[in-house]
């Protein structure tokens, strides 16, 4: 008897550096109509595995906001085995434990989806006083990996539109994590600023971590860039120069918007291939019969901004006419953009970075007080905890670990990193307050521990 390896295309051009372009499809609604979403699905993927100019697949995404969806692996059972080999899933932490995990990577496994993308998962609403906490990415990560599974392909997020050194640092620590964990590809979040993307490229070259690399692209429709700019989409954002120039474009009409939007993929995903990503990933279009005409409009963009100066020149031209940056600029090297390939000079982590003295006081209290609290019974010291690190009486104390900062802390509940949903300026997806792997990142600097934001894995406390 003779076990044949399953086939991974996916995983296979990855590797071999196939330019891939995935189209997202979110998993239906529990309230939905099946029968509709089935039917759009059976389309979208009767257009996408035909013949195109280009390597083609499909992303199934759940957990929309706010909303149970159906189990993407569920949803998308019915594909055929090489098309499920051609597509990966999106696997969210939202209101997980490991249990509900360990059930969502066996289903995928028995319906043939091989390629499962780990997300921490948009915050999950409060009822009443209680507010149900993520699986973070890292955790989904570390428990593939623990059971050995070779047969899995995993990737992980990364939202590299972020303009402050504190939000920006933390991000690229989790990411190194996550690669640590077991992580073979990476997808960066939806933005328009491409130096941002530069920006990661060269990061993983620095640090001479080669994954293939998948850009999200938005096509967008003026419902859609609505929906952004009233921040209706955690971690993705228009800044104010695209704002008024996507409202010009929507005044004369549908056609003259649409045809904008193709062109700003065009250079889009042009410049995420001269950049070294191997496939993007597009959300937002409705209509399927429009696949062929995407993949053939990125063909063409291939053939006319072929090196990376023509491309720069279309991207000034063009898409960054205006300034594309949301927020302040704080790029993490220097050089970006005038070079194709890293020139590796680092920023200086700025002096917005500092800690006040009333952190660090704070610090050597609990320092003091709590040195090795993750060793022993959680409730031990529990008032001062509460009133030193706004302790939440959970059953593994963490804060030793994480310069006494406490995880319960974020609406998330998140330990290894910051969430993708983090603001521009490093506040809180959810709250105006500043993110606490922000402000984690800032006592690590002070202290000389960055290295614990990467090295360190902090399991949940379940
Ligand atoms: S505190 Fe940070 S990690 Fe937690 S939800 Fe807010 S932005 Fe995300």
């Amino acid at each position: 008897m003779t076990f044949e390896k399953p086939t991974n295309r996916f995983r296979d051009n990855m590797e071999n550096g196939v330019f891939t372009i995935l189209f997202e499809v979110a998993s239906p609604l529990k309230t939905d109509d099946l029968s509709v979403a089935t039917h759009y699905l059976k389309a979208m993927k009767d257009a996408v595995f035909k013949d195109t100019s280009i390597e083609t697949g499909l992303a199934f995404t759940d957990n929309a906001l706010n909303q149970e969806t159906w189990n993407p692996a569920d949803f998308a059972n019915d594909l055929e085995p090489a098309e499920k080999s051609r597509s990966i899933i999106f696997m969210s932490g939202k209101k997980s434990k490991p249990d509900l995990i360990a059930d969502k990577i066996n289903r995928c496994k028995s319906s043939g989806f091989l390629n499962i993308v780990a997300v921490t998962g948009d915050c999950a609403t409060a009822t009443g006083k209680t507010r149900p906490k993520n699986f973070d990415s890292v955790h989904i990560l570390n428990q593939i990996a623990e059971n050995e599974d070779k047969s899995l392909n995993t990737g992980c997020v990364v939202n590299p539109y972020l303009y402050t050194a504190s939000a920006v640092y933390p991000q690229y620590y989790k990411l190194v994590k996550k690669i640590r964990k077991g992580a073979n590809f990476v997808v960066a979040q939806s933005g328009w600023d491409l130096i941002k993307l530069q920006e990661l490229r060269w990061f993983l070259e620095s640090r001479e971590l080669h994954l293939p690399m998948i850009s999200r692209v938005a096509l967008l429709t003026p419902e859609m860039a609505q929906e952004i700019i009233s921040g209706g989409r955690p971690g993705i954002y228009i800044s104010h120069d695209l704002e008024v120039i996507l409202r010009k474009e929507s005044q004369y009409g549908f056609a003259q918007f649409a045809s904008a939007q193709w062109r700003r993929v065009q250079i889009q995903a042009a410049g995420a291939r001269l950049m070294g990503c191997t496939g993007i990933m597009i959300s937002g279009l409705e209509r399927p019969e429009h696949i062929q005409t995407v993949c053939k409009k990125i063909h063409e963009s291939f053939q006319e901004l072929n090196n990376f100066d023509d491309w720069k020149n279309a991207y000034i031209n063009y898409l960054s006419r205006a300034e594309m940056a949301p927020y302040k600029r704080f790029y993490f090297f220097e050089n970006l953009f005038l070079r194709q390939h890293p020139e590796v000079k680092f920023a200086r982590p700025v002096k917005e970075c500092e800690c006040s003295s009333r952190e660090k006081s704070n610090y050597r209290i609990c320092r003091m007080l709590f040195k090795n609290a993750n060793m022993k019974f959680a409730g031990e010291h529990y008032l001062a905890k509460k009133i030193f690190a706004g302790c939440k009486g959970c059953s593994y104390c963490r804060i030793p670990l994480m310069q006494f900062v406490c995880p319960e802390l974020c609406p998330k509940g998140i330990s290894n990193g910051p969430c993708g949903g983090i603001k521009v300026d490093g506040k809180c997806e959810v709250s105006d307050l500043e993110c606490i792997h922000s402000k984690r990142f800032r006592l690590a600097l002070w202290k000389n521990e960055l290295d614990s934001l990467e090295d360190r894995y902090i399991r949940p406390a379940v």
